[in-house]
């Protein structure tokens, strides 16, 4: 090898063309990176004579081609590519956006304005101010996002089917039998409490995905398949059952009706008890 002269594509499949000792120039063959390892010297000196360096880890760009050297994303027009950095890329070293521990500064943050909120009193009492709390078995969250519920609950019900795994990889069990078992024990984790999430597109999406990457290890077709069509659907059959059940449906009103009655009965037992025992206690 004598010189490396051009480069083409993106960096994870990055060819290079190599300049061989002893042939004319039009013999230079295009070779892929990850054949070249023991010449990363002439590959910085190519990128040197181009005026630009691979320290530090950082992906130079090829003058043609609009992509973020952080991310490696592709972008159509450079104006895109522009508006990306200025809103931020997530991969920038030092970047947290969207990160793990970004999420938690941005909770507590929360959390500590929750705290300083007006106050509620109830007679003498001084109430809380929290911004989340667990009731019924349902996570709550001040600001009405539901999103933080969902994910502890996925990451439980994720647990029990890793648990699980000697069921879903038996060849002894049928499919049907297993995706019982799914249903029984993995799905009900997930959705105990689902009356309160708000279901909206995105909450939907990430439970489709999540269903779909349980399913695709039973079923054994694609992770793609089962989010298009999944075998068994978890979002329109029971969390829409269960989030019906939330609205004005017949089911809702009636154990409303059954609780009030309830609710009255009991009061108005105490009450007369309370009346019926105040005389003895007098006399
Ligand atoms: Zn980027």
């Amino acid at each position: 090898m004598e010189a490396v002269v051009d480069c083409r594509g993106p960096p994870t499949r990055r060819f290079y063309r190599v300049l061989w000792r002893g042939y004319p120039p039009d013999a230079a063959t295009w070779e892929p990176e990850r054949g070249l390892g023991d010449c990363m010297q002439l590959i910085e000196e190519f990128w040197y004579s181009q005026g630009m360096t691979t320290e530090d880890g950082f992906i130079p760009n090829l003058p043609s081609e609009n992509r973020c050297e952080w991310c490696c994303r592709f972008f159509r027009r450079a104006q895109d590519l522009k508006a990306h950095h200025t809103r931020g890329c997530p991969a920038r070293p030092g970047a947290r956006a969207g990160s793990k521990s970004e999420r938690a500064v941005q909770r507590e943050r929360r959390r500590a304005l929750q705290a300083d909120a007006a106050r509620v009193h109830m007679g003498t009492n001084d109430l809380e101010s929290v911004l989340d709390f667990g009731y019924l078995g349902s996570d709550f969250d001040a600001n009405g996002d539901s999103r933080r519920a969902i994910t502890v609950r996925a990451a439980q019900a994720k647990s029990v089917f890793g648990k699980l795994h000697h069921i879903w990889s038996s060849d002894k069990l049928p499919e049907k039998a297993k995706l019982k078992l799914y249903s029984a024990g993995v799905r009900s984790v997930l959705v105990h409490g689902h009356e309160s999430w708000d279901l909206d597109e995105g909450a939907q999406r990430s439970l489709r995905g999540w269903n779909a990457r349980c399913l695709f290890r039973i079923t054994g077709r694609s992770v793609a398949e089962e989010c298009r069509q999944p075998t068994s659907d978890l979002v329109s059959r029971e969390l829409a059952a269960g989030q019906d059940s939330r609205g004005s449906s017949g089911r809702d009103k009636c154990s409303e009706a059954d609780l009030s009655a309830w609710l009255g009965a009991r009061c108005w037992r105490r009450r007369r008890s309370a009346v019926e025992s105040t005389p003895q206690a007098l006399c």
